[in-house]
């Protein structure tokens, strides 16, 4: 469900709150906020991007005492521009901002196309979010913002599931945050809504008291302001397939190998593993010839930290055979288990193999869900 709950404000409303905010307790006084050109909110919300006010600040400094404005910028070497980033880490932005400077230059005459949504948003290391800041914050025209910051008090105050980094939930993000733009006092709206994702809005602990949608707010009328934003659900583990032989000689025993000493279940004592029911039918016909296979059983997933292992449990009797008895490997009697260390499936594997020679059990467990 990634809709927005509905929420008892018109924007109208919603501007009037947070300006009238804004007003009493905004940030006024950063270094960017004083002469409001393209260039210098450009450069503040590049550094800003995955950096914390207090330390952009100083870099901030330098970097407009040493390139003032796009022409000196794009004029520098790059290396000096990323010395004058070194410590803010996160280098392609550096670049990108050298990159852009020399477009600007070069292809819009060393202006900022602050009327074009889509040309701000073609520069390097500009995106929709960062355009709309820049032209509506240092031109006053209308544009919208959708940064980390503005997305959190979004998610939060309509209850948002889902990650807004997946494209349905960022669609409903980027509408709400059109729902509220306003058409007048855009710079301090941008600044506003930022001010309020960093400053009461805060990712860890909200301070939703001082908050002026405090009563309106779904995540807080709820308690859980920390489970929005939904964080990026992990990564589905990659799947590797095995085939594990169960082969059994006339006294019941199970052929086990050794695992090499490191690695997945290392030195622990498991089924011969194969890729492919062709592989392992290549084995038998040259160490176990004659062995009649059993149909297999289904397959079952094992969970590695970093991988899932699917098991598919070939049964099989063979023969009396004396040249399996090479090092590493071991006839083991369920009756007289030896003790050797067992990967857990191979335990459970082998506990099915022991109840398959109770009379009457055989059919029901080939057709039961392995483990
Ligand atoms: S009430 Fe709390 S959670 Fe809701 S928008 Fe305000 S600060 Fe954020």
């Amino acid at each position: 469900m990634h809709e927005p709950h509905a929420i008892d404000l018109t924007p109208n409303e919603f501007q009037s709150r947070l300006l009238a905010w804004f007003d009493r307790y905004g940030r006024k006084n950063l270094p960017w906020q004083y002469d409001k050109t393209p260039y210098r909110i450009w450069v503040s919300e590049i550094m800003l991007q995955q950096t914390q006010v207090a330390t952009v600040i100083p870099y901030y400094g330098r970097f407009m005492a040493r390139f003032p404005d796009v022409h000196t910028l794009a004029a520098a070497s790059q290396d000096e521009v990323l010395h004058l980033w070194t410590g803010l880490g996160y280098y392609a932005r550096g670049r990108n901002l050298h990159k852009a400077a020399q477009m600007v230059v070069e292809e819009h005459g060393g202006e900022f196309p602050v009327h074009s949504l889509d040309a701000m948003a073609a520069l390097p290391g500009i995106g929709r979010s960062t355009a709309g800041a820049i032209i509506s914050i240092s031109s006053g025209r209308r544009a919208v913002i959708l940064d980390g910051n503005v997305k959190r008090v979004l998610t939060r105050l309509h209850g948002v599931e889902g990650w807004p980094g997946r494209p349905k939930v960022e669609r409903v993000l980027w509408e709400l945050a059109d729902r509220y733009t306003p058409d007048t006092r855009l710079p301090d709206y941008s600044q506003a809504m930022m001010d309020l994702g960093a400053t009461l809005c805060s990712r860890g602990q909200p301070s939703c008291s001082l908050c002026p949608f405090a009563d309106v707010c779904i995540a807080h009328a709820k308690g859980e302001e920390r489970r929005f934003p939904e964080s990026k659900p992990k990564k589905a583990l990659p799947e590797r397939h095995t085939r594990m032989l169960l082969l059994q000689d006339p006294q019941g025993r199970v052929l086990l190998e050794q695992r090499p000493p490191t690695g997945v279940w290392g030195g622990l004592w498991c089924f011969p593993q194969f890729e492919a029911l062709e592989t392992l039918q290549a084995w038998l016909d040259s160490h176990a010839p004659g062995t009649q296979l059993e149909p297999a059983w289904s397959d079952f997933t094992h969970t590695f930290s970093h991988f899932r292992l699917v098991i598919a449990p070939q049964p099989g009797h063979c023969g009396d055979i004396t040249t399996i008895n090479e090092t590493g490997t071991l006839w083991y009697d369920p009756d007289r288990p030896a003790s050797v260390g067992l990967a857990a499936p191979v335990k459970e594997l082998l506990s099915r193999l022991t109840q398959l020679r109770e009379p009457g059990s055989h059919d029901n467990l080939i057709k039961e869900k392995a483990p």
